[in-house]
């Protein structure tokens, strides 16, 4: 008898050669399950507190100042932490690359009209980056940025966050009249760009002239900015989600709120660098601009200058592509969790779901892996052990079915200059929308792991 239920008992057991994905609700603590929650706590308010590029900097540079790390910022939107390591810097440095915009909606140079029929005055604007435009519709939304003066002057400008403030919203066509004009059009055709305007004001001027409620905008506007008509074309002024970052679902497992992608990893990344004491190596977290438009600017991933200056004021002595040569890097990007509803764009051994920790993507790009940083064999297998030895939930993840879209991010321009270079990040569900939804265990699992590679 008790041979044959000892036999039964190895029947029934899973083989140990096969790979198993846990969950990080599985693989932490309860303690580490808390650490999550309340780490998440900081990372709302950041999120409230930064909602677009330079603030984001702002952000970081005020903390590393506070806690005198050193930092270098290039032109306010892209800024690099630095903390020294054991280690010569001719054997490398280890750096956490992540960026700081998010899609959202950017004035126009010229944005103000008043629209006589409808009887109110608007802005235009000119989406920035991959947007679906139906979901910029009829939210709340507030106005951030900065507008130059023609005395020179730099107006710092934020409406729409506190609870007094007054909203902006993009108006929509009631569903009694959009049969023929948005209802029947193919979804990315029933919002032309061009008519993102949003609604700003409707009380006109007392008197008998044109554009009556543009103008009583226009000296509203001069009398609390001094700003004139012409200084919009020296601003810029992003239009921004105006929620707050909120806890989701009964449990409050998840967070909803505007600009985790890439702000995720920005913040988890931050928080890594400012942690990290006495490294091996040389350490750097590094916060670029502008991934959602490609990466094209003077504040972005592709200024290699901007590192190449920060590495020789670190040490002059140093030939600096022989220092590029040895680094290691983790470009901290997210990736797409699998959606329901809408799970057959996914291939689903290949994908990552929220709740399984950080994602590691050997490769981005899309069809034939074109555009792709492809990870070599070795670096993947250094960071498979490096999380696995410390315990820290991770899946491995490509953006959605072969042929099917597909995504890139900076990771590729670090490789360039000879680095090792491979995605890891936090899933996000509905990436690019105006409430973009993580888990909490994989926000705290990508922050361990930025922690555990620059300590490595
Ligand atoms: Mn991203
Ligand atoms: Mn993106």
């Amino acid at each position: 008898m008790a041979n044959k239920k000892e036999k039964k008992k190895k029947d029934n057991k899973e083989s140990k050669f096969v790979y198993k994905k846990k969950t990080a609700w599985e693989i932490f603590t309860n303690e580490q399950i808390k650490k999550s929650f309340d780490f998440c706590i900081d990372y709302k308010k950041f999120l409230d507190c930064a909602k677009t590029e330079r603030e984001t900097i702002s952000f970081i540079n005020n903390s590393a100042n506070k806690s005198k790390k050193k930092i270098f910022i290039n032109h306010g939107k892209s800024a690099a932490i630095v903390i020294p390591g054991k280690k010569p810097l001719s054997d490398g440095i280890r750096i956490v690359i992540s960026h700081v915009d998010s899609p959202r909606l950017d004035l126009k140079q010229i944005p103000l009209f008043e629209e006589p029929s409808s009887n109110v005055t608007l802005l235009e604007t000119h989406y920035y980056g991959g947007i679906k435009k139906f979901q910029w519709v009829v939210i709340p939304l507030a106005i951030h940025g900065v507008i130059i003066r023609k005395d020179g002057k730099k107006i710092t400008f934020t409406l729409g966050e506190n609870e007094l403030d007054p909203v902006f919203s993009v108006p929509d066509l009631l569903p009694h009249l959009s049969h023929k004009v948005q209802d029947t059009k193919k979804l990315e055709d029933a919002i032309a760009g061009e008519s993102l305007d949003i609604l700003i004001g409707s009380q006109p001027a007392k008197g008998d002239f044109s554009e009556k409620i543009k103008t009583a905008i226009l000296d509203k506007l001069n009398k609390e900015y001094g700003i004139t008509e012409e200084d919009f074309i020296s601003a810029e002024l992003e239009m921004v989600p105006a929620f707050k970052a909120r806890d989701m679902g009964f449990d409050r497992s998840l967070i909803a709120a505007y600009g985790q992608d890439d702000r995720a990893c920005a913040y988890t990344s931050f928080r890594a660098i400012m942690d990290l004491k006495n490294p091996n190596y040389t350490s750097i977290g590094l916060f670029v601009d502008k991934e959602e438009i490609g990466s094209e600017g003077n504040t972005t991933a592709q200024v290699t200058t901007f590192l190449r200056s920060i590495i020789k004021k670190i040490d002059s002595t140093v030939d600096v592509d022989s220092v590029m040569l040895k680094s290691k890097v983790i470009s901290a990007d997210v990736n797409a969790a699998v959606t329901p509803n809408y799970t057959d764009v996914f291939e689903l051994k290949n994908a990552s779901t929220l709740g399984h920790g950080v994602v590691m993507s050997k490769f981005t790009g899309h069809g034939g892996k074109y555009s792709a940083n492809d990870a070599s064999a070795e670096y993947v297998a250094e960071i498979r052990n490096l999380l696995n030895k410390n315990k820290i939930p991770w899946q491995t993840a490509e953006l959605g079915k072969v042929d099917n879209g597909g995504g890139g991010t900076v990771a590729k321009y670090f490789s360039r200059l000879g680095m090792e270079v491979i995605d890891l990040g936090p899933a996000v569900m509905s990436m690019h929308s105006p409430y973009e939804v993580t888990s909490k265990v994989d926000i705290y699992s990508s922050y361990l792991a930025y922690l555990a590679f620059l300590k490595s």
